[in-house]
């Protein structure tokens, strides 16, 4: 099933109002291709003033499970939200090592996500010693059992395939290393989901630049690509849309 390709750019923790420039920049590239979806996931201070400019959706890198309450220093759906939000991720990898959080984590948020309206991008990947010890497709089948609400619409839902290794070394896995986790991945979405599981959109992220994009996005069940370093600068950015459309005509 051809599903409508989504570029996502996670700016992490970078970024003050001045990298607004760079979203206005996006702006036209998104405009220009609308068989493309296209989200920035700046860190939460931004996701306001982000989403009033109006043109690339916006997305947070994270959220609480729980709609409100005594939490010092986090963040809820709902206020996710009320901000301008439309996306949020959830289990990024460095969230799932800095902050140790779980798939029951992972799971959890991305249930407060979906609760609120949002839509969740769950992020699975192997470590490299879990590809070279031939664990790969294990690990992340795992991670999807236990991150992935069983009642998932896949209108709320965005699976993100990002190898640990790959996250901002500039090293990407094999093609048919990306084909073979991706069409693992859509047989493990549709065995927890049923039918709604195939038209979950599955995300390539780890060094995703101009130059490989192309290539990436042409693979069967790479439906987007979620874009760390090379979202930060629209010069780096728009050619991955562009490389979006291209694959997706
Ligand atoms: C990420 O952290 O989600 C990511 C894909 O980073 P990079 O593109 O920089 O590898």
């Amino acid at each position: 099933m051809a599903l409508k390709k989504l570029v996502a750019g996670n700016w992490k923790m970078n970024g003050s109002h001045a990298a607004l420039a760079e979203l206005d920049a996006i702006a036209p590239a998104a405009r220009a291709n609308p068989a493309v979806e296209v989200a920035i996931c700046p860190p939460y201070t931004l996701i306001a003033a982000a989403a009033r400019r109006g043109d690339v959706a916006v997305g947070a890198q994270d959220c609480h499970a729980a709609p409100s309450g005594a939490h010092t220093g986090c963040i809820s759906a709902p206020m996710l939200v009320d901000a301008g939000a439309a996306l949020a991720i959830v289990g990024h990898s460095e969230r799932r090592q800095d902050n140790h959080e779980t798939d029951a984590d992972v799971n959890a948020k991305a249930r407060a996500a979906m609760a609120a309206g949002l839509t969740a991008i769950v992020c699975v990947g192997e470590t490299e010693a879990q590809r070279d010890a031939g664990e790969a497709v294990a690990v992340v089948s795992a991670q999807l059992a236990g991150s992935v609400p069983g009642d998932a619409s896949a209108s709320a839902l965005v699976v993100a395939y990002e190898p640990v290794w790959a996250i901002g070394t500039g090293r990407t896995p094999a093609v048919s290393d990306v084909a073979e986790m991706h069409a693992a991945i859509r047989g493990r979405l549709v065995a927890l989901l049923g039918g709604e599981g195939a038209a979950v959109r599955i995300l390539y992220g780890g060094s995703v630049k101009a130059s490989n994009a192309l290539e990436l996005l042409s693979v069967a069940d790479v439906d987007g690509a979620l874009v760390g370093g090379a979202s930060l600068k629209a010069a780096d950015f728009v050619p991955i849309i562009e490389a979006a459309a291209q694959a997706s005509a």
